[in-house]
């Protein structure tokens, strides 16, 4: 009866619910978001300690389930459920959000959630483990990436629970852990477009120094064109062209919605391609130059010899914040 492609991997030991619920620390005042309550398991702990419940199912067997589960007890009147893909459909007000999710939406949720206004209090959510992990770690850990220094930019991300693979039916084929995702509030001041845009960079080589990866002929000619598009934007007056140092453009968290889920994909180290390509002596003068602006950029900061697989949120904010200055942007 359970669907695969729909990840329904229902949570059979109670123990394990009560303890997720305890752990999200929901008051009798919130308005809890559940995404994919399923059979309801999860739902009725939920609905036991909170104000009210709104659960966004995607399966109508679910819904039809989970209604008829919940039909003339006193929860009824607390519990919403909205049938549809919880990636496409307007979320509603909630503080708290408790889900065990589907894994192959982690990645664009995760984003989405981050995106939503007002920001929500604290995020309890079910992860495949290598997601989980990704999701926290820290400069210098084999998983940090580009996931995880997005998330950490906008949310304040901590380990709360291993879960073992048998604590669902059907048991998955990945053992999974619990995180707690807390929104940062204020968000730091940056364009999330463009913090992006250099963190992608910087991790497409994690292990390479930031010196090779900012050498490389393709790069530089599209940084350049970035930064002369710029130069004539502003030359000639237009309000829209960007680059007033760093921005702040909250609103526009959702580009990064659109990062990959494939976890394989998620810092996509590149085996080969134009590896080490660095610039020829006698290319032209203008990108040389342009070449001499990024290096100056990066020894300014002592950034040169650095990996992104090393570096922190304060040395990515301060790297971006050099570049702007230099009139070099990355969006
Ligand atoms: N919460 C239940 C539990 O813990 O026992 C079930 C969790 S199961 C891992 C994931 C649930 O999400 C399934 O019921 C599935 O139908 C639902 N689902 C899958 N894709 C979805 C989507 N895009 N939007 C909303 N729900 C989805």
């Amino acid at each position: 009866p359970f669907e695969k492609s729909k990840g329904q991997h229902i949570l059979k030991n109670p123990m394990l619910v009560d303890s997720i619920v305890q752990k999200s620390g929901i008051k009798p005042t919130d308005v809890v978001l559940e995404i994919g309550p399923g059979t309801g398991n999860l739902t009725k702990k939920l609905l036991e300690c909170a104000k009210s419940v709104v659960a966004v199912e995607l399966d109508p067997r679910m819904v039809l389930e989970l209604n008829r589960r919940f039909q003339g007890t006193p929860y009824a009147t607390r519990l919403k459920v909205i049938q549809g893909d919880v990636l496409k459909c307007d979320l509603p007000y909630f503080d708290i959000c408790v889900a065990n999710i589907p894994y192959q939406i982690s990645s664009p949720l995760t984003f989405k959630l981050l995106s939503h206004r007002p920001a929500f209090r604290c995020a309890v959510i079910m992860y495949q483990r290598e997601f989980a992990m990704r999701l926290v770690a820290n400069p210098g850990d084999s998983l940090y990436c580009r996931l995880s220094v997005n998330t950490q930019l906008l949310a304040r991300v901590s380990h709360l629970l291993k879960v073992g693979r048998n604590n669902f039916r059907p048991p998955p084929k990945v053992d999974s852990s619990v995180v707690r995702i807390e929104p940062r509030r204020p968000l730091p001041p940056v364009s999330f477009k463009e913090w992006d845009g250099l963190v992608r960079l910087c991790f497409n080589r994690k292990n390479k120094t930031l010196g090779s990866i900012f050498k490389q002929k393709s790069l530089l000619a599209l940084l350049e064109k970035n930064y002369k598009t710029l130069q004539s934007l502003r030359l000639s007056g237009n309000p829209e062209a960007i680059g007033e140092e760093n921005e702040i453009v909250s609103e526009d968290v959702t580009v990064l919605a659109n990062m990959v889920d494939d976890i394989s994909m998620i810092d996509g180290e590149r085996e080969n391609g134009d590896e080490d390509e660095e610039m020829e002596t006698d290319s032209s003068n203008n990108l040389t130059s342009f070449k001499e602006k990024v290096m100056g950029v990066l020894q300014q900061g002592d950034f040169s010899d650095k990996r992104a697989s090393k570096l922190t949120q304060v040395d990515f904010l301060y790297l971006l914040s050099l570049f702007n200055k230099s009139g070099i942007h990355f969006s």
